[in-house]
């Protein structure tokens, strides 16, 4: 069984972090450190994730109550509850399926006078222009000048620092993203003052312990071990034989702060072997893994038929951080998947922003059909071109078994399909 995901991280990186944790550390810059060799302009901010970095933008920016934070109307749970935090309101901007970008018609509709910030997140690993955004917000009364923050998480390349027209670009390095450090998050945050505040802030944030990076690399070490294909397929078995599924599971490990008290689990400033080893995956990421896996993405692509959609194909800079495939009934596309040795999974990190209370017209139709129907396909480096192929085939046949086609999210849907 090919595992649904391999942890972009080396056995040599893991046992070098470990080690940091061991060490006594004598001086407290590692973040710095890892701020000017991601960005030498000194614009750049080591978080603790993506999350706490927005946290902390969001208290740097002191917004009034009941100010409206537009977002792509597809994110992770958290940034919508940091958000929500303080006291803002949630506005989700419908994508469009074929970029799996915010879509500026839908960005024209949800501004309001109470518009203070757009968060813009590429998702599935590509990188869609921000242009036909900015464009749409310059057209409009209330979107002229607003700030744009972009939420480039899944979608970090060497070297790329996000686009200069944000106010702020956030990447990741949590345990599933692409050169993960096993957490961590680096911001480039072009406003000084923002940044100074953003600083500030993090200041009175408590330490992350260093065991608990320990720990985060004993569960990214057992995870690596695990998705061998042998262990994983006795996993599997074992799983289904007991009459349990391993999804949910798996999914549960793969989070980064699991369990309650979310806030103050992400309201720490980061531990200095977790910005170490975050400074260490940047200035030693190998490009040619990157380019493997966006070959390796491009080449299942090709080899589908046109029946099978895949929400973000047309988006440029594919770097298939994940490869979604939409169908007209997911759990049979997994089960099918299965069947021929692929762990695919319909994902439980992401989810669909809600519309504020009294405005139902808000309603993301396009985002919430694209999470309903999408399983993601196992696709990284190690995967072989044969195995590509079978897993084509397999999707193939599941899309032409089903009769009808898989057909592109509608555009326009008057009824809101049922919450699953
Ligand atoms: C992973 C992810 C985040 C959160 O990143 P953390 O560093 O884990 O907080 C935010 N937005 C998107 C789109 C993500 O995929």
């Amino acid at each position: 069984m090919w595992v649904r995901k391999r942890l972009d991280i080396g056995w040599g990186d893991l046992a070098w972090a470990a080690g940091r944790c061991l060490v006594p550390d004598l001086d407290g810059g590692a973040s710095r450190r890892t701020e000017t060799a991601w960005s030498p302009d000194g614009d750049a901010l080591f978080c603790l994730s993506v999350r706490s970095g927005f946290d902390l933008l969001l208290t740097a920016l002191d917004l009034p109550r009941g100010s409206e934070v537009l977002m792509s109307a597809i994110t992770v749970p958290g940034m919508v509850r940091v958000a929500e935090a303080h006291g803002l309101v949630p506005v989700p901007v419908d994508l469009d399926p074929e970029s799996a970008a915010a879509d500026p018609a839908s960005l024209a509709r949800a501004l309001s006078p109470a518009s203070r910030l757009l968060v813009a997140a590429h998702l599935f690993g590509a990188r869609p222009p921000l242009d036909p955004l900015l464009e749409a917000l310059a057209a409009s009364e209330h979107g002229r000048g607003l700030m744009v923050v972009e939420d480039c998480a899944q979608a970090w390349t060497p070297g790329y620092r996000g686009d200069a027209r944000a106010a702020v670009s956030m990447f990741s390095f949590g345990l599933i993203k692409t050169a993960t450090a096993l957490g961590g998050a680096l911001l480039a945050v072009r406003r000084p003052d923002l940044a100074e505040r953003m600083r500030a802030a993090a200041e009175r944030w408590p330490p992350q312990r260093r065991r608990v990076v320990f720990a985060k690399t004993a569960k990214a070490a057992a995870f690596k071990a695990l998705s061998a294909r042998p262990p994983y397929a006795l996993i599997t078995g074992l799983a289904a034989a007991a009459g349990r599924d391993h999804d949910l599971l798996v999914n549960r490990l793969a989070k980064g702060f699991p369990g309650p008290g979310f806030l103050e689990r992400i309201r720490h400033r980061p531990a200095s072997p977790l910005a170490a080893l975050a400074a260490r995956r940047l200035g030693r990421y190998d490009p040619g893994r990157l380019a493997r896996r966006a070959a390796a993405g491009a080449a299942l692509a090709a080899a589908l038929p046109p029946p099978v959609s895949r929400p973000g194909r047309a988006a440029p800079h594919a770097t298939y951080w994940v490869f979604p495939v939409l169908s007209d009934d997911p759990e049979r596309t997994r089960r099918a998947l299965a069947r021929a040795g692929f762990d695919a999974t319909r994902g439980d990190s992401l989810i669909v922003v809600e519309p504020p209370a009294g405005r139902p017209e808000l309603e993301p139709v396009r985002a919430r059909d694209l999470l309903l129907r999408t399983v993601y396909a196992p696709l990284y480096p190690e995967l072989p071109r044969s195995a590509l192929e079978r897993m084509a085939a397999a999707l193939a046949a599941d899309a032409s078994a089903a009769g009808a086609p898989a057909a592109d999210p509608p555009r326009t849907a008057a009824v809101p399909p049922a919450e699953a």
